[in-house]
């Protein structure tokens, strides 16, 4: 139903049934249901009953007076946001004061009672809380048009996967036969187009994967450099090609990490991927990684095109991308950097982006969490032996080969 014509109900509670009568008088409006109680515990069965806008409490009632009612119902989860009208019969009501102000909406109507203010403050709760049934219904709506796309991303992913295998298997069987001049080119370019496909499906895969919480890291303990050789010696004909300067600036000592290294790596390699595409050629890209504290910063930073400043906060949202960017992006979708920052969360980590504005080239920092070096760890099997107050157990620090399910 739409929620412009769903009915809203109004709570109206006063022992007098004429207080009632001329109440519902006022009030009445279309798609209003005025819900009448003559007590407190009548009130409290129709809140069980309904879903209340706004509640309008006589004040003085014989047995449970109107504040003791609203008492009750802010010490109830459904019925606490409820905002509540008190209609008070003189000063005396007015002085004392009702104990759940900050629980939400309340406020007090003096008798007799003026219609026309009764009637305005009651329109403003009507708006109020129909403009919350849209919103509520808005949000209902985008999350089902999330799901349904997540749902074919999926299954685009998944349909695309055989028939590019297919083509793929020809193009190897294409080439061990001897070409021409003219065919071998097509095949060079046809196996680079499919590489790139194969490049974008997975990583529409692997997006859908993790948005339905199904991506498994193989973690275990490894050094950090083994990490960026492997997501370097993906990018080295990138750079050769594109004939950057590359530079690193790495820690001598191992670094531990507690990580999935094809994951990690495909991290690394997105981001140095990215800077080798949106840095013009002959630019500088510096791979650096250092420990702060207990965690590994691992940068990627290039003197290429930037992003300007209002971007840089939606630029880890999938499909998103600069415009401007996209003669640069060679046919990416903007999965990349959407698919980075959730594999280094998946990884207790975080992405941050910097970048001075257009070509001033961007700076992107990872930061994941350190595990103890193995010497660290033959250090504290000693302390623990000496039996160290302060030692840190070896079995809290993580072990080799751990594999975790997420
Ligand atoms: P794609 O590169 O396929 O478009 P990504 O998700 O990897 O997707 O990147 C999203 C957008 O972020 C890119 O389209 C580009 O506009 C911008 N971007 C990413 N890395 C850089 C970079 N190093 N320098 C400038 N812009 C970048």
């Amino acid at each position: 139903m739409n929620s412009q014509e769903r009915s809203i109900h109004f709570l109206l509670v006063d022992d007098l049934e004429e207080n009632l009568v001329a109440l519902g008088a006022i009030l009445k409006r279309d798609n209003l249901i005025l819900l009448k109680a003559r007590s407190g515990e009548e009130a409290l069965e129709l809140l069980l009953r309904h879903e209340v806008a706004l509640a309008l409490l006589d004040v003085q009632m014989p047995g449970m007076d109107g504040f003791e009612l609203a008492e009750l119902m802010r010490g109830n989860e459904r019925t606490r946001h409820i905002p509540i009208i008190f209609l008070t019969a003189g000063s005396a009501d007015g002085q004392r004061r009702f104990q759940g102000y900050e629980a939400g909406a309340v406020d007090f109507i003096h008798k007799p009672i003026e219609a026309d203010v009764l009637r305005s403050k009651a329109n403003v709760f009507f708006e109020l809380y129909q403009q919350r049934l849209q919103i509520a219904v808005q949000r209902d709506a985008l999350a089902e048009a999330d799901r349904r796309k997540n749902e074919f991303l999926a299954m685009l992913g998944h349909e695309l996967r055989n028939p590019l295998a297919a083509l793929g298997s020809g193009l190897n069987l294409l080439k061990r036969q001897t070409g021409t001049e003219v065919s071998d080119p097509i095949r060079e370019q046809m196996g680079r187009q499919l590489f790139h496909l194969c490049r974008l499906v997975d990583d529409l895969l692997d997006i859908s994967r993790i948005s339905e919480g199904k991506i498994l890291l193989q973690k275990e303990r490894i050094e950090l450099q083994d990490i960026l050789r492997t997501a370097i010696e993906a990018n080295q004909p990138g750079l050769e090609a594109a004939h950057h300067e590359f530079r690193t600036e790495l820690p001598q000592e191992p670094v531990w990490l507690d990580a999935d290294h094809t994951r990690m790596a495909q991290v690394v390699g997105n981001l140095l991927n990215n800077a080798i595409k949106y840095t013009p050629n002959g630019g500088t890209i510096v791979l650096a990684a250092k420990q702060k504290d207990d965690r590994v910063e691992i940068e990627v930073k290039d003197n290429g095109i930037g992003i300007p400043a209002e971007m840089q906060s939606r630029i880890f949202d999938i499909f998103s991308q600069v415009e401007g960017h996209r003669l640069r992006s060679a046919g990416g979708l903007g999965l990349g950097l959407s698919l980075v920052r959730q594999l280094v969360v998946l990884h207790e980590g975080s992405i941050t982006v910097e970048s001075n504005g257009s070509d001033k080239g961007s700076t992107f920092r990872v930061s994941i969490p350190l595990c103890l070096r193995s010497t660290e760890i033959d250090k504290l099997s000693k302390v623990n032996h000496t039996e160290d107050e302060n030692a840190i157990p070896i079995a809290d620090c993580c072990g080799p080969k751990q594999s975790l399910e997420r």
